[in-house]
């Protein structure tokens, strides 16, 4: 289908961008990679009368370390984030959850900024930012905040970004000495998305036991979120199988799952539980170095 007719703009400055999104208010809307919004906008799903594309602000696409954080800009596409030779050092998931971001046309023009604003219930990146307890960086004409992850995603298609808002960017800690990582994804076999995405971090204490563990699940209920009964179950507890299978038991707990052709919610809850073990295994395995 066509779109609905709007007027596009392109501001030469992060400051332009900002002014036009307040000056719209709700009739205006950020274009970053268009890998969402334009398939949304020719179903007639959006309709915004103008478009701001960020396309010419290439200071928002950077991938830098600073103070045992990594800061990544709004516009870097999934594909930089694959390739960084810096993150596969210093934060290898985020480059293990890109490469299962959708194919390589998506990847290359896909941003990380533009996934998390769009929210999709089964899209990868807010599983992998909440397992790092992330932080997202949020601009308007005024001001400036970080918001973390934990509350920036508020429903289906929803976030904490107020309309007049740019996210700007994002960061999130390197990862420390003795711990692992992993993003196990069950593939939707139309679109590719998650039908269950599960992004774990575990750090080991010197007894190698679990000092603490993090969990992020997409695909699973209408916002993507921390597991964190998961996360309680494993708080000091041996990495052996049987308590890795009693705390991924928590996967879905408290979650209203979703249920469609291809999932039921009885199914669907078995599998986060099933990703949520897998996932915890691999990344124990990559903590002890194996
Ligand atoms: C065929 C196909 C397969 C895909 N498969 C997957 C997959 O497997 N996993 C997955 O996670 N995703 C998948 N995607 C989605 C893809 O990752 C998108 O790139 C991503 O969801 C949106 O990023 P974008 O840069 O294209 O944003 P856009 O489409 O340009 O924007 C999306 C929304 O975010 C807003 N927005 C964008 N940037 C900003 C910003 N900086 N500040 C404020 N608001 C902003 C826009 O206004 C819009 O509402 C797929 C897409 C396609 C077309």
């Amino acid at each position: 289908m066509i779109p609905e007719p709007f007027e596009y703009h392109i501001p030469k400055n992060l400051e332009e961008a900002s002014r036009l999104l307040a000056q719209f208010g709700g009739e205006g809307k950020i274009l970053a990679g268009g890998h969402s919004l334009v398939p949304m906008m020719k179903l007639r799903l959006a309709a915004p009368k103008h478009l701001i594309d960020l396309g010419r602000l290439t200071d928002l696409k950077y991938i830098r370390e600073s103070d045992g954080r990594i800061e990544i800009g709004a516009l870097t596409t999934h594909f930089q984030i694959q390739s960084s030779s810096l993150l596969k050092e210093k934060c290898p998931l985020l480059p293990e959850t890109a490469r299962e971001i959708g194919d390589v046309q998506v990847r290359n023009k896909g941003t990380i900024g533009g996934s998390l604003a769009h929210s999709d219930p089964a899209a990868d990146w807010p599983a992998a930012i909440l397992a790092l307890a992330g932080e997202i960086q949020a601009r308007n004409v005024s001001s400036s905040r970080w918001i973390p992850a934990s509350e920036f995603f508020v429903d289906l298609l929803t976030t904490a970004l107020g309309g007049d808002e740019v996210l700007t960017a994002i960061r999130v800690p390197v990862a420390p000495p003795r711990s692992g990582h992993a993003y196990l994804k069950l593939h939707h076999p139309a679109s590719g998305y998650a039908m269950v995405g599960v992004a774990a971090q575990v750090l080991l204490n010197e007894a190698r036991h679990i000092e603490s563990a993090s969990v992020g699940v997409t695909g699973v209920g209408p916002k993507a979120y921390r597991a964190t009964a998961v996360e309680e179950a494993l708080r000091g507890k041996a990495p052996s199988r049987q308590n890795l299978e009693a705390a991924a038991a928590h996967a879905a707990e408290g979650i209203d799952v979703n249920s469609d052709l291809y999932a039921s919610a009885e199914y669907r809850s078995h599998l986060a539980q099933v990703y949520t073990r897998r996932a915890l295994e691999k990344a124990l395995e990559r903590a002890h170095g194996k």
